[in-house]
């Protein structure tokens, strides 16, 4: 299984796991809140794409 990154949604603690391709979301080991899977490394080219904007614009809420 691929290792993801995923920030918490309320903390924005951003917390490594080993989980399924189709996993979205994990609660934050911090503050139990859900955390959303956020592309990294090599990925983050994309940045200012569709995706990014929809993540970001996501966290306002
Ligand atoms: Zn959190």
């Amino acid at each position: 299984m691929p290792v993801y990154e995923f920030e918490c949604q309320s903390c924005g603690q951003v917390t490594e796991e080993l989980v399924r391709m189709d996993t979205k979301s994990i609660k934050c080991p911090k503050c139990a809140a859900k955390a959303s899977k956020i592309i990294s490394l090599c990925a983050f080219d994309l940045k200012g794409g569709g995706w990014y904007a929809d993540g970001y614009a996501s966290k306002k809420n």
